[in-house]
């Protein structure tokens, strides 16, 4: 755990005080420590007071003596991230918009489903992929997130839980392109897979991409059981370019070629996740392309009727379309579910919850464009 955290944690280039316990390399801290006279063992201490202890100060932290709460209070937080805003639905979803140490800020979500906590959490400030249908790529992107921040969405979001509660699985579908971030990911899920982490194993983790061929096959290489979701949205290139913008540099063949390695390597099956957006990729016509493109796969679509997203043109398919759709892709012998709607009273779509805050504290406008 410590390795994984030198290796990989970066601190924000403009945050040097006060920064989060997680990203701080492994030597740095032992040497603020030795510096100290202080012995090694206390980072252990803190990490066992904010994992299982679920200390989010250090004044928590009992057992320390006072004089170096004191002090690594003056350095550190335990945690870097503090919570903006917290909504929850009637379904038992929560979302949090997290606020960085460098006031950006991000969006996790936590979702109950009998016996299941899962943890849907995000990996970039904003997006770079441009899909068409994504509040959370709308502004572009602003930066990668730390592995220290990626872990504090777990942390969060599994501080909301009851004592004797334990978040079981990470979908890894929020803010951003996961695969871009992938140095960063890995470091947060190593720890996060670890029995004196939050104990969550690759198999209960779901990797989600656009498709980048190259990092797909790097994630396969791995030997880790990671579950992958590739984001398809499309049966056909021409269409898909419209709908994910960065198509245009990969096309479809590369990455199912991609994903189908990392069906060979990890033996798991993988899931194309595919949003149904009114009129442009529910035809009937569309669904039988896409049972062609998947026939003779192992492979798994997760339909998701589109999520409404206030400033964007776009309807959720109707019922009949719907239905429709699976049916065809049914008749093609490929294996289907259409996505439950959860949250969907707390802006649950990707980065609707940012937009709208941000917009909302945003100082009103002294001119419009038109104006100008
Ligand atoms: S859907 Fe995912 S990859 Fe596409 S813009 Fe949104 S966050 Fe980025």
């Amino acid at each position: 755990m410590d390795e994984m955290r030198t290796k990989e944690s970066r601190r924000p280039a403009n945050v040097t005080k006060h920064c989060g316990f997680w990203d701080v390399p492994t030597e740095e801290f032992a040497a603020w420590l030795t510096a100290r006279r202080e012995p090694p063992m206390r980072a252990r201490q803190l990490r066992r007071w904010i994992i299982a202890g679920r200390a989010e100060s250090f004044d928590q932290m009992t057992d320390l003596p006072r004089n170096l709460r004191r002090a690594l209070a003056e350095e550190f937080e335990p945690l870097s991230t503090r919570i903006a805003h917290h909504s929850q639905s009637p379904d038992e979803t929560h979302k949090l918009l997290l606020r960085l140490a460098d006031a950006q800020s991000i969006e996790c979500v936590l979702i109950q489903e009998n016996k299941r906590r899962t943890a849907c959490i995000s990996t970039q400030v904003g997006c770079g992929m441009g899909c068409v249908f994504c509040a959370s790529g709308l502004n572009g992107i602003a930066r990668n997130l730390t592995s220290g921040e990626i872990l504090e969405h777990l942390i969060r979001l599994r501080n909301l839980l009851a004592a004797d509660q334990r978040l079981t699985h990470i979908v890894v579908m929020g803010m951003g392109e996961p695969l871009a971030s992938l140095d960063a990911l890995l470091t947060a899920l190593e720890i996060a897979g670890s029995k004196d982490g939050l104990d969550i194993g690759a198999r209960h983790v779901t990797i989600s991409t656009v498709g980048l061929p190259a990092k797909i096959r790097r994630l396969a290489d791995l030997g880790k059981q990671y579950h992958l979701a590739v984001s398809l949205h499309a049966p056909n290139d021409e269409l898909r370019t419209r709908i994910v913008p960065t198509n245009d540099k990969t096309g479809l063949k590369e990455i199912l070629s991609a994903a189908d390695y990392f069906f060979e390597r990890t033996g798991r099956q993988v899931t194309y996740e595919y949003v149904l957006l009114q009129g442009i990729n529910d035809s009937p016509e569309n669904a039988k392309e896409l049972g062609q493109l998947l026939r003779g796969r192992r492979a798994h679509v997760n339909l998701i009727p589109f999520n409404d997203v206030s400033g964007l043109p776009y309807q959720a398919p109707t019922s009949a379309a719907l239905t429709s759709f699976v049916d065809q892709l049914h008749t093609a012998g490929v294996s289907v579910k259409v996505r439950k709607r959860k949250g969907s009273t707390i802006d649950a779509a990707c980065g609707q919850l940012r937009r709208r805050i941000e917009s909302e504290n945003q100082p009103p406008k002294l001119h419009s464009l038109e104006a100008v």
